[in-house]
């Protein structure tokens, strides 16, 4: 009985912890992480991986520049100026930034423009999808480009924020490398191998670039790409945490030829900066207060290939079993520490929930900062709920039943006392007096039955341990129940002679039998009957019958006593548990008599009804399995 209780209590327990951990879980997957966005940027900024020198720079077509050369239209001037200038200087690989799908106003300029790209070694053009299809680089500007690469910086649809570029874009029958990695390969004199070792990867000249889990926080519904192979851009720190990417204003070389000298070795990245010609508005999780160009996200975007810093997603899978620890550990938290420690322990947990991500961060993995955070806060108040309520509960009931415990004990060192001093007084009464024979033999009677009486309290208490320990061997004797029963009402007959109340024999079926131990169930019987008596007024009655059917032998006892309410009637089987009226009916009483009749009665694979009334009276059946009459 008690081991099923406490293996439904861990049930529900751990019930509930389930349910804490699915709602925490799904409700942080669910509406596309808001609050990992944030808390990815918030660890990018306050992460800063150890400083490298930078191998890129950033040629600028600043406002500068624009103003210079009579606005947008005069870049290809700008660029056709430049572009020799930047060449001169060495520079490991050019990439122009500029979308160069058709011809400009003057002729003479686009000559002069692929003039200048074929003076460039290892040059990278851009192409970009749009709606109608590829916007490629004129032929003749293609003519002299090692490559072409797409230029689409993959910012999140909800904020804006470019957190990560598409290594490739598919569409139309053509399929681009990102601008950023054709800069890569070129770097490294390689091409780009699919089919990698390493699973899904890319291989560029043995460097191998993880591609991120496809399902995670990235991919999540609300984000842009769900294709194309995204790649978490590593920003570099601001400064002074690191030097920044080396940055020269293309009005400014054209102006200072020695300035190009800072390009030598190294790749460069030309491009648009003027904040008026910015067409997506991005900012970067490191700078989220100003607008970034599109040709520094590929700068930073070549960085990261160039340090292989890859930020890699963890699996959704893998983040569930993380929370379902989280879960474990706030279960096993509170069900074994004991008081304060729980909640110590429990906020240990939030704690480490919290921490997780960074740490995770840190070794360069984005593990999402809502599930385990919410699944964690959602198991700790499940879990302290549960023991604040439930362990409160029974804690309040154990008290309640030791108060009882102590109160019995009282009562039972006192009604020990008055046999006990009867029988003293009594055998000082014969040691020291001459008495006549007949005095003797009273005393000697009272001595006698006063000694019975403690003994017979003696036992049952004794009983009431050894049953509830199942110590007890129950005889198999076959009981008539007429005869036991005529027998407990002649024995509780003075009792209620002395309370003027009728203790009448009902109906009594014939040849009634059962089959136990006939002196506990004789107990059983009587108990009812002093009961019945105890608590009932003077001029009463009290009815005892029996009756058999169904397989069964019903014994009931029918009063016209002070009744309980349904509440009362629950709780009587209870050891020590007695009624406010019976308190107060001034009966003596223990209120372990009926738990022993319930364990006798359930012993013999029995039970008992009891229907009561407040005020009205009470009838206590005993259904015990019946023995069947043998036909002669
Ligand atoms: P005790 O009689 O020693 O108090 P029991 O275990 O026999 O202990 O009974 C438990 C309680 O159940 C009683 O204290 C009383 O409140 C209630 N009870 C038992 N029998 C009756 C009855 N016939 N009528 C009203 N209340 C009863």
């Amino acid at each position: 009985m008690a081991g099923q209780a406490a293996w439904k209590s861990t049930a529900a327990y751990a019930g509930l912890l389930a349910g804490a951990l699915v709602v925490g879980f799904a409700g942080a997957m669910w509406p596309g992480a808001p609050l990992d966005r944030g808390a990815y940027d918030f660890m990018f900024r306050l992460y800063r991986p150890a400083p490298w020198t930078p191998q890129s720079a950033i040629l600028a077509i600043d406002e500068q520049t624009l103003s210079a050369y009579g606005g947008i239209r005069g870049v290809r001037t700008a660029l056709a100026k430049g572009l020799p200038i930047l060449a001169a200087a060495a520079p490991k690989v050019v990439v122009v930034d500029v979308i160069l799908a058709d011809h400009g106003a003057d002729p003479k300029v686009d000559a002069d423009l692929a003039k200048a790209f074929c003076a460039t070694p290892n040059l990278v053009l851009s192409a970009d999808m749009t709606a109608g299809g590829w916007d490629m680089p004129l032929a003749e500007f293609q003519r002299c480009a090692a490559s072409v690469g797409q230029v689409h910086a993959a910012p999140d649809e909800n904020d804006s924020v470019a957190r990560a570029i598409s290594l490739e874009k598919r569409g139309f029958r053509k399929r681009l490398w990102a601008l950023a990695l054709e800069a890569f390969r070129l770097s490294r004199g390689a091409g780009i191998q699919e089919d990698t070792a390493a699973g899904s990867g890319l291989d560029v000249g043995g460097a191998i670039i993880p591609i991120p889990y496809e399902g995670g926080m990235l991919l999540r519904p609300g984000l842009p790409e769900r294709t194309g192979r995204l790649m978490r851009v590593r920003f570099l720190p601001p400064p002074p945490a690191m030097e920044p990417i080396p940055r020269v204003s293309l009005k400014a070389m054209i102006d200072n030829q020695a300035l190009a000298r800072a390009f030598t070795g190294k790749v460069v990245f030309v491009g648009v900066t003027a904040v008026t010609e910015l067409h997506d508005r991005l900012t970067t999780p490191i700078r989220p207060d100003i607008q970034t160009s599109g040709i520094e996200i590929h700068a930073n975007a070549f960085e990261t290939l160039a340090q292989g810093l890859y930020l890699i997603d963890v699996r959704d899978d893998l983040v569930f079993l993380f929370c379902l620890a989280i879960a474990i550990a706030m279960g096993v938290a509170f069900r074994y520490l004991p008081g304060w420690w729980a909640y110590t322990g429990g906020l240990a947990i939030l704690l480490a929930a919290f921490l997780a991500p960074y740490l995770f961060f840190t070794h360069r993995v984005v593990f999402p900062f809502a599930a385990p955070v919410s699944v964690a806060w959602f198991t700790f108040v499940a879990a302290a709920a549960y023991y604040h309520l439930v362990v409160r509960r029974n804690w309040h009931i154990e008290r309640a039943s030791r108060t009882r415990y102590q109160q019995a004990m009282q009562f039972v060192t006192h009604e020990m006392r008055t046999p006990l001093s009867a029988i003293q007084g009594s055998s000082e009464l014969i040691t020291r007096y001459p008495l006549t024979e007949e005095k003797r033999k009273q005393v000697a009677q009272l001595i006698n039955s006063e000694s019975k009486r403690l003994a017979r309290m003696v036992e049952v208490f004794l009983n009431v341990e050894r049953l509830s320990a199942g110590q007890m061997e129950l005889k198999r004797e076959t009981v008539e129940v007429d005869a036991m029963v005529r027998l407990c009402v002649e024995r509780a007959q003075p009792l209620a002679e002395r309370k003027h109340i009728r203790l009448t024999l009902g109906e009594m079926g014939e040849d009634l039998r059962l089959t136990g131990d006939r002196e506990l169930m004789e107990y059983a019987c009587y108990n009812l009957l002093t009961n019945a008596v105890k608590y009932s007024p003077r001029e009463t009655e009290v009815t005892v019958t029996g009756t058999g059917g169904d397989g069964y032998v019903r014994i009931a006892v029918q009063d016209q006593g002070i009744g309980m309410d349904q509440k009362e009637v629950k709780q009587i089987f209870q050891k020590f548990y007695r009624t406010r009226k019976a308190e107060e009916s001034g009966e003596a009483g223990t209120g372990i008599g009926l738990s022993i009749v319930q364990q006798i009665v359930e012993r013999h694979g029995g039970r008992i009804d009891v229907t009561s009334q407040p005020g009205a009276g009470s009838c206590f059946t005993l259904v015990m399995p019946a023995v069947v009459a043998e036909r002669s």
